[in-house]
């Protein structure tokens, strides 16, 4: 096996294509899927000295595979990070990360908007094993000051967050998770490091629902965690003996996802702020939420942080719940689903679905309100897309 292309000073997109490609005597073009689960040894004197960790070399899919070894080391290269473990889901990321790094008594310092199982995976698994945890406001940098104990291994964030694209301070955080001697660990899937990375602002690792942008096409499963050397090894010792590993199919095709990601991102943005103008504009709308609006709270820390605004637009309609399934149920083109990070547009309505299961009082309070829609812009050409909301509009 040859790797080639690994070097720092490529630009992001060259690396996207490039980074950490592998091939094998046949010096095949593209990167070769690697379908065992097992590897053969040369001789009884190699398998002892692969099994002792004396020299590398592979030897089962669940701790190493040529596939997901690209795939790991391209993502890598791409979050400026120097290893990356990839992981079976976006879930299974966090929890390794968890499981590795903390014990029974430690304390979590998270924001309070969250995907909804990684708030449930705080707040109930790892509860059970005796890790608290503490939702602060990702905005409310004395939330996070204030909320530090002298047990706080870790703070975690999300940004921008989920449906309401509040911008977490990526680098005020980092210098206040550091000067409490904890790590920072940032949910970089809805930017992808195409748009954003942490590690250069001062987070110790990057997480990944591989699963959204990293595919962008809806086709597979897949997660990873990005850092150090050091964080990175304690990572997969545990994905290694757990077993919650990224099959090699997903890895292969995960590989071409991250070929386009660059282009993918810089046009779901475009077309993500173009109609974020329009709905802005449009009189049957309250409010809209982007961060690539001026009117956007943090517009200033996201243009400092991200290199655009990302695909997510929400905003609230008039009339309320009425007014919001109208709209979802009169859309043709755009999916009505929940998931997102596809080039497919995708619309949703928090209240009743992501959200349903919150307090309604808690949820208003929070502004998941009856009226608020979430929509994932896809790929498709913006003026269909335009067509497409206001019909259920007007
Ligand atoms: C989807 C998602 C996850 C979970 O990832 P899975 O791949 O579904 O396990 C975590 N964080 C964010 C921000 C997500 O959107």
């Amino acid at each position: 096996m040859s790797v080639e292309n690994t070097a720092q000073h490529y630009h992001p997109e060259t690396l996207a294509i490039r980074g950490g490609r592998e091939s094998s005597e046949y010096r095949e073009h593209s990167q070769a899927l690697h379908l065992t689960s097992s590897f053969c040894y040369e001789s009884a004197e190699q398998a002892a000295a692969m099994f002792l960790g004396e020299i590398e070399g592979y030897t089962y899919s669940r701790f190493t595979n040529p596939t997901v070894t690209a795939f790991q080391q391209r993502l890598a290269l791409m979050e400026g990070g120097e290893r990356a473990i990839a992981t079976a889901t976006g879930m299974a990321a966090i929890q390794a990360i968890m499981m590795s790094l903390l014990k029974a008594g430690d304390h979590i310092v998270s924001s309070q908007s969250l995907f909804g199982s990684t708030t449930n995976l705080f707040a109930g698994l790892l509860a059970k094993f005796g890790v608290e945890t503490t939702f602060v406001d990702a905005r409310d940098l004395a939330a996070w000051e204030a909320a530090a104990k002298p047990n706080s291994k870790l703070f975690f964030l999300e940004t921008p967050s989920n449906p309401l694209t509040e911008v977490a301070d990526i680098a005020a955080i980092s210098a206040i998770a550091h000067r409490h001697h904890a790590l920072l660990v940032v949910d970089n899937s809805f930017c992808s490091p195409a748009l954003q990375q942490p590690l250069k602002l001062g987070a110790d690792l990057v997480m990944h629902s591989a699963t959204k942008y990293l595919d962008g096409h809806g086709r597979v499963m897949g997660g990873a965690v990005v850092g150090s050397n050091a964080l990175v090894e304690q990572v997969y010792l545990h994905v290694r003996t757990a077993g919650p590993t990224l099959a090699p199919f997903n890895a292969w095709v995960l590989l071409s996802g991250l070929e386009t990601l660059s282009l993918r991102m810089e046009k779901h943005s475009a077309n993500a702020l173009e109609l974020a103008r329009w709905l802005e504009a449009h009189p049957a709308i309250e409010r809209v939420y982007y961060p690539g609006l001026p009117s956007h709270p943090q517009h200033e820390l996201a243009q400092r942080q991200q290199k655009a605004g990302g695909a997510v637009v929400s905003f609230v309609v008039k009339g309320g719940r009425a007014g919001a399934w109208k709209l979802v149920d009169g859309v043709q083109l755009i999916s009505r689903t929940a998931n997102l990070g596809d080039v497919k547009s995708t619309i949703t309505h928090p209240a009743s679905t992501t959200h349903a299961r919150v307090a309604p009082e808690i949820r208003e309070k929070a502004g998941i309100v009856e009226g608020l829609i979430r929509v994932a812009v896809g790929l498709e050409n913006v003026q269909d897309l335009q067509a497409d909301l206001a019909r259920g509009l007007d």
